[in-house]
């Protein structure tokens, strides 16, 4: 008895197992149908927005235009570039044609570079000035793949040219939206660290190319103003993009910003963070190393190299160092409570290693394509002040701030003000006489009613800025739904509704 029913277990035992078999199978079959669909998807509809130029080993694309031109069988041979160099998409590899070797695939490498941002003559003159040039075949390939490409792009109409603008970011939106008496201010102007990231995403795959204001306009001797040609491939839009105030205000330390940006060994901006243990952090916490994270990955989302402007104030100094005149002199009727408690933390503060330190973040951030604007030295609107306060407040930020950052011809106003009307500024403009003597020739307010807004005059440029910040998002998405997609960029941990203003 026990045994007859021993041989009917063992069989229904025998059975669910090949039953678990076939159900195995079906599932692997599914698991391997679905991870096929997710390449095609891959290959079809991400891959198209790479440049063909992006890195030395991950060129070749298939498609469109002068991407699928330099291919290893152009000179027959199909060795997968193996310099070792910035290839972080190593999958694509094999695009280049011979192993080029030390400092040719470098200079190989550095022109690619170039022309994945656009710069076509620069990439053609700098392999064209290599005194083998005439005998190197390689060289002469690319120069000419990168002329077919200048010939397929088309001049930006410059009166078209949209500017977007944000704050110093969220880092640690916990801090942040604590509910203190700053919250509702970091919810209506701010933008968090993921939101950040999404609109770069967003931006980047729909083509948007970041350009310097420089690269619209440039001004002769007399102060005369001339429009520049932006060359661009097919589906490339062009943009400028500034951020406002980035000085780390006192009044947000402990509010999860980060303290300042610093230079790495390696020469790179970053920012450092104060943990909670007391402990520093270095890394990408803010616009401008986020940004330049970014091209590193994707060289083409960058015009010539070029990234954005800081629109610098500098009454509590900038980029989160305390150089104003003030933290010098320490003048009993100008100094703050929050410079006052500064100085009660900080009883080794050195004034000129402060100004020599952020010099070199100036510099370092320079040499990475990034400029300076003026924000007015005391976050003002001018036409709320006499001339003889603006005077004072202009020299100020000639006196204080120039020396860190260098020279600029660029004012974005605070608070989203003008010194005019939307009719063309005039000499008969007191506050336009005083900033056109100040050295000014490039003035941005804030409109957002419009994609863009630009003013080309004989002796100035203005252009209107759009606000991608939480009072946009949240009230008015669709007045920035050309950039991105505010639901997919909408960081949850944000407070609702954001306040009204
Ligand atoms: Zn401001």
């Amino acid at each position: 008895m026990a045994k007859r029913n021993n041989t009917v277990i063992e069989r229904e035992i025998r059975r669910r197992r090949s039953g678990l078999l076939l159900k195995c199978l079906i599932a692997l079959l599914i698991f391997v149908s679905v991870g096929m669909i997710a390449w095609i998807i891959y290959e079809t509809q991400f891959k198209e927005h790479k440049n063909p130029w992006t890195d030395a080993g991950s060129g070749v694309q298939t498609g469109e235009g002068a991407s699928g031109d330099v291919s290893a069988d152009q000179t027959g041979e199909t060795a997968a570039v193996s310099n070792g160099q910035d290839s972080p998409d190593g999958e694509e590899g094999g695009a280049l044609p011979a192993p080029a070797q030390g400092e040719e695939a470098s200079l190989e490498s550095q022109a690619n570079r170039m022309a994945a941002q656009y710069d076509y003559d620069g990439a053609i003159e700098l392999l064209k000035s290599q005194p083998d040039y005439d005998r190197n075949d390689r060289f002469k390939n690319l120069v000419v793949n990168y002329e077919k490409t200048k010939a397929s792009c088309t001049p930006y109409p410059i009166d078209q040219i949209t500017h977007v603008f944000f704050h110093s970011l969220v880092y640690d939106t916990a801090k942040a939206f604590d509910g203190d008496a700053y919250e509702a201010g970091y919810n209506q102007v701010m933008t968090t660290v993921s939101e950040m990231d999404s609109i770069l995403n967003q931006m980047y795959n729909k083509g948007y190319v970041m350009i310097s204001l420089h690269d619209m306009v440039e001004f002769d001797e007399a102060g005369n103003l001339s429009t520049k040609q932006i060359l661009l491939p097919p589906g490339k839009t062009p943009f400028v993009l500034s951020q406002d105030d980035c000085s780390y205000y006192h009044y947000m330390d402990g509010d999860g910003f980060p303290q300042k940006l610093v230079v790495t060994e390696d020469g790179k901006v970053k920012n450092s963070y104060l943990e909670d243990d007391g402990s520093i952090s270095i890394g990408d916490y803010d616009v401008v190393p986020i940004v330049d994270t970014f091209v590193e990955q994707h060289p083409d989302f960058s015009y010539h190299g070029h990234k954005g402007i800081l629109a610098l104030t500098g009454y509590e100094g900038v980029l989160g160092y305390r150089t104003d005149e003030v933290y010098k002199t320490r003048q009993a009727d100008r100094v703050t409570e929050f410079q006052q408690v500064f100085f009660d933390q900080h009883p080794d503060f050195n004034f000129d290693q402060e100004v020599a330190d952020a010099k070199k973040v100036a510099d370092a951030m320079k040499a990475e394509g990034w400029e300076f604007a003026s924000h007015t030295w005391g976050h003002i609107n001018p036409r709320t002040y006499s001339m003889e306060s603006l005077q004072r407040d202009s020299n100020r930020w000639r006196d204080w701030v120039e020396p860190i950052v260098g020279p600029t011809d660029v004012l974005i106003f605070a608070f989203g003000a003008d010194i005019g009307d939307w009719q063309p500024y005039t000499m008969s403009n007191e506050y336009y006489a005083h900033y056109k003597s100040m050295g000014f020739r490039i003035f941005c307010n804030v409109d957002a009613s419009t994609k863009y807004w630009v003013q080309i005059g004989t002796d100035y440029l203005r252009q209107a800025r759009r606000n991608l910040d939480g009072y946009r998002m949240y009230y008015t998405p669709d007045l920035i739904s050309d950039l991105f997609d505010v639901d997919q960029a909408w960081d949850s941990s944000r407070p609702t509704p954001v306040p009204k203003m």
